[in-house]
């Protein structure tokens, strides 16, 4: 509609501007709204469309939500972090450039777990973000900010990242789309590093083609990213558009044993059950798969996790960024640094880079750290044989619907869990995405299905989702039949 003129990209922005502005008091999905900027950008490019010249692209003049980990010259980024408040990035990430020149709107940064390192958004120095299905309860983390605003209609774009499952469980609780690509297929240049192995962007959505309209906007490869992958962007659209004609005849789909079962909820297993059977009826031959490692998979991660970012997080030293603790007491910069990151950091960053550092120290190194990188390696394996029997692997892809906030805040192992499904994928590096797979009768909230795809297989992954997401909606009226009351009436 923008690009034909029928409604003009300033009105579109201004709408969600206004829906922001009603609801987002009670979602607090954003940390920043760059209303002004905003809408001269929305305003420049309704000039280019008057002028008849070809859209930037096919988002373009189309709003999006930017997780307040990427940077974006001259907005305040945070990370959700008390230590980098009042910053001014001076520079863009990549991923920034290539959303402005493809003419999409940034309305804003939006709330995340202090450096994406948790699953609810409650370890957020700002507060936390609500899951907009109902606004006593978390909307999923560390990208909760980014999900709850597609969710609550404020945005129909959000750009997410994802280092063990940011993007799809907070897809998955909010019955919204996510995808974290291939490891390096997305840049990391001006993305704040949580574990530089594993950290990697996605497009958020409310449907699976918008989604890889975003996807094809943001990839590539990135000369000032040394990880990123030189090989051509993925053809997702035309992926999708394959899937939403085809479905998924012919197509061999694994079903994998150990990401079901123990730990996850009856109505998110019965949802799961019910997409399998969807997907056989679209023409899917269904194969079980057997990745014994994948219980290692959360304990490997919350090493090698934690190893890195204690690395990456210092950097932060009171001397570069953000906040500086100075007083009578602080004589020596070493002090001056020490009481800055014990007053800049909370309580979960402190305890991953004190867990991650006791796992690099000599002595621990080789039992803790090198364990975990030969796990890493075998969970790489059991997912190349998996892709020996089967093209794309799905599970749920968040073990329980969307809690309640306040639940699992003080209890760090319960939070871990969350990430269960998820986490093998992020340690191999390959592609996988939430599409949402209708609602748990138990707890009446919406429940993800996670499909991974062999690393560089983002088609496939895409045609899968899009297939499912057709066979879906034909049975049902609506992904997305209700959220929370309260916003609604608002609206
Ligand atoms: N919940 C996971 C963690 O706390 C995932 C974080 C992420 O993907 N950024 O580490």
């Amino acid at each position: 509609m923008i690009a034909g003129g029928e409604v003009s990209s300033r009105e579109v922005a201004q709408a969600h501007l206004d829906r922001i502005a009603a609801v987002d008091g009670d979602v607090h999905a954003f940390l920043h709204v760059s209303a002004e900027r905003a809408l001269q950008q929305a305003d420049a490019v309704d000039k280019e469309i008057a002028a008849g010249g070809p859209p930037a692209s096919p988002l373009a003049g189309v709003p999006l939500a930017l997780k307040d980990i990427v940077v974006q010259q001259g907005v305040p980024t945070t990370a959700g972090s008390k230590i980098l408040e009042g910053w001014l990035p001076p520079y863009d990430a990549t991923v920034t450039t290539r959303l402005l020149d493809a003419g999409v709107i940034i309305l804003g940064k939006t709330n995340l777990d202090e450096f994406a390192m948790g699953s609810s958004t409650e370890n957020s120095a700002y507060g936390p973000s609500r899951n907009p299905w109902d606004l006593t309860r978390i909307p999923g983390g560390s990208g909760g900010g980014s999900a709850a605003a597609l969710a609550a209609f404020e945005a129909p774009l959000a750009i997410g990242t994802d280092t063990g499952g940011s993007i799809r469980q907070p897809a998955a609780v909010t019955g919204t789309v996510g995808t974290k690509p291939t490891y390096g297929g997305v840049s990391r240049y001006g993305v704040i590093a949580l574990a530089s192995s594993l950290d990697q962007v996605g497009p958020c959505a409310r449907t699976v083609l918008d989604t890889a309209l975003l996807h094809e906007v943001i990839a590539g490869y990135d000369p000032r990213d040394s990880t990123s992958i030189p090989s051509p962007v993925p053809s997702v659209v035309d992926a999708v558009r394959r899937g939403q004609a085809d479905g998924v005849a012919g197509m061999r789909i694994g079903v994998v044993k150990q990401l079901r079962g123990e730990g996850y909820q009856a109505g998110v297993l019965e949802s799961f059950d019910a997409a399998v059977a969807t997907l056989t009826a679209a023409g899917a031959e269904i194969v079980e798969v057997d990745c014994p490692h994948f219980e290692y998979g959360l304990a490997a991660y919350y090493l090698i996790l934690p190893s890195e970012c204690s690395s990456n997080l210092a950097r932060f030293d009171a001397m570069r960024y953000g906040l500086r603790v100075e007083d009578a007491s602080t004589v020596s910069a070493e002090e001056v640094m020490s009481r800055t990151r014990g007053q800049g950091f909370g309580p979960e960053v402190k305890r991953r880079i004190i867990l991650g550092t006791y796992a690099l120290s000599a002595g621990y190194y080789d039992a803790y750290y090198g364990s975990a990188q030969k796990v890493r390696t075998l969970i790489r394996r059991d997912f190349e044989n998996a892709f020996t029997t089967a093209d794309v692997l799905i599970s749920p892809a968040s073990p329980v619907t969307a809690f309640p906030l306040g639940e699992k805040v003080n209890d760090p192992m319960a939070m871990y869990l969350n990430d269960l499904a998820t986490i093998p994928g992020s340690l191999a590096g390959i592609p996988a995405m939430s599409v949402p797979s209708g609602i748990a009768t138990d707890t009446g909230l919406p429940v993800g299905l996670q499909i991974m795809g062999p690393a560089l297989g983002e088609e496939r992954i895409y045609r899968v989702a899009a297939a499912f997401e057709n066979a879906y909606l034909a049975q049902h009226s609506a992904l997305v039949p209700d959220r929370a009351p309260e916003l609604e009436v608002a609206r």
